[in-house]
């Protein structure tokens, strides 16, 4: 048996065919592949533009709407370095400018220590600052970071507090100051009521104690009564619905009701009021405004004065002014008089039933209906007290 013939054109002609095949195949998978892969990266490559895009969108709204916020609102770097502040932040700290520190711009340290807190530990944090901008101020603090790409930022939001504090203040001035104010008739009543408990007490001084307890109990009735009437307006504040009061009729009554009392004082009363005068005022707040300054007249005018009431249509406004010619507020207490219990003369004023809120009252009511009230005044010579308010059609 011979070996089997090996045809080796025909082994070399496999080899070319497969190697053909194989060169075939090849090309026509680099046909498919090639594009397939340059499309992909096209893709992709579009895709992080369309995210860039689309970053630059979101950063930039929210850049707008940081601007827009209507409190200061700050934007800082993981370092704790400012990128933008909005215009309410430039109007109340000119002085900021990017990059700087918040240590730098504020000066304050639990500010700066609560931004590095929140950016360390990536958590929010809130507390109150008082920083200095056209007076020490207080402000609500309030730090979110956040993470960006592989880094962080804050937003710092910076509210400010003090009126808040300021009101808060006022209040609780305002306990303090009624506390003692009820305080000092009741303490006086007491010491009268024990001194009256005394079996051998003679009557006429008996009867001097029954009546300065007397006093001392319209005291505290005037006092409850001025409290009770400023804190109605304080709670309901804006024009009493459908009020409406004539000024004039107002301060012809009161003048009326006064003579007597103003004979007592030495005082002489006048009035010059000519047609109505009308107002938004109720008329009780009309009667409250004129009693008040004409009382105020009688109590410290002295004897011999004379008190003129007036009462005016001045274009479109009605003016009520109360003139003495008695002795007058030192320079030094003109500007406090309309402070909630501020009195000249203190002892003077206790004694005659004054209870330090009247002329604050009078206030309250003129400028919550848009008016003022104003007073001049020169020691010896006399004090006016004007009250403007708008007129009200007949
Ligand atoms: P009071 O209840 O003490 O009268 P007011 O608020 O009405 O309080 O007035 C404040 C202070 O202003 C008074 O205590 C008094 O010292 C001073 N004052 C007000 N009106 C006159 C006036 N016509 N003449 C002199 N002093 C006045």
């Amino acid at each position: 048996m011979g070996r089997p013939e090996v045809c080796e054109t025909c082994g070399v002609v496999v080899v070319l065919v497969l190697l053909a095949v194989a060169v075939v195949g090849l090309v026509a998978a680099g046909l498919v592949v090639v594009p397939r892969a340059q499309a992909e990266a096209a893709a992709a490559r579009a895709r992080a533009e369309r995210a860039e895009a689309e970053l630059a969108v979101a950063e930039q709204r929210g850049s707008q709407a940081l601007r827009d916020l209507p409190f200061v609102a700050l934007r800082v770097r993981e370092d704790g370095r400012l990128i933008e502040a909005n215009a309410v932040a430039l109007e109340r700290f000119p002085f900021l400018v990017p990059d700087m520190t918040i240590l730098e711009a504020f000066s304050e340290h639990r500010l700066a220590g609560g931004v590095d807190r929140a950016l360390a530990d990536l958590s929010r944090q809130g507390f109150e600052v008082r920083l200095f901008a056209d007076g020490r101020r207080t402000y609500r603090a309030s730090v979110a970071p956040y993470e960006v790409g592989e880094g962080r930022e804050a937003l710092i939001f910076l509210t400010d507090q003090s009126e808040a504090v300021a009101y808060q203040e006022l209040r609780s001035q305002f306990v303090a100051n009624v506390s003692h104010e009820l305080r000092t008739p009741l303490t006086g009543l007491r010491g009268l009521l024990e001194a009256l408990d005394d079996p051998a007490m003679d009557p006429a001084t008996r009867r001097d104690f029954v009546a300065r307890a007397t006093s001392e109990t319209q005291r505290l009735e005037a006092l409850i009564t001025d409290i009770l009437f400023l804190s109605e307006l304080e709670t309901a504040p804006g024009r009493p619905s459908g009020s409406r009061s004539d000024l004039a009729q107002a301060a012809s009554a009161t003048v009326a009701d006064l003579w007597r009392v103003a004979e007592d004082h030495g005082v002489r009363l006048e009035l010059d009021a000519d047609g109505p005068a009308w107002t938004p005022l109720s008329d009780r707040m009309a009667a409250t405004i004129v009693r008040n300054l004409v009382e105020n007249a009688v109590k410290y005018a002295g004897p011999g004065a004379t008190a003129t009431t007036r009462v005016r249509r001045d274009g479109d406004g009605v003016v009520l002014t109360v003139a003495d010619d008695g002795a007058g507020i030192p320079e030094r207490h003109l500007m406090h008089v309309f402070e909630r219990f501020y009195r000249a003369d203190p002892s003077r004023s206790k004694r005659l039933g004054g209870t330090g809120l009247g002329l604050s009252i009078v206030k309250h009511i003129a400028e919550r209906f848009g008016g003022r009230a104003e007073a001049s005044s020169r020691e010896g010579f006399g004090t006016t007290v004007t009250v403007t308010l708008p007129e009200e059609d007949a």
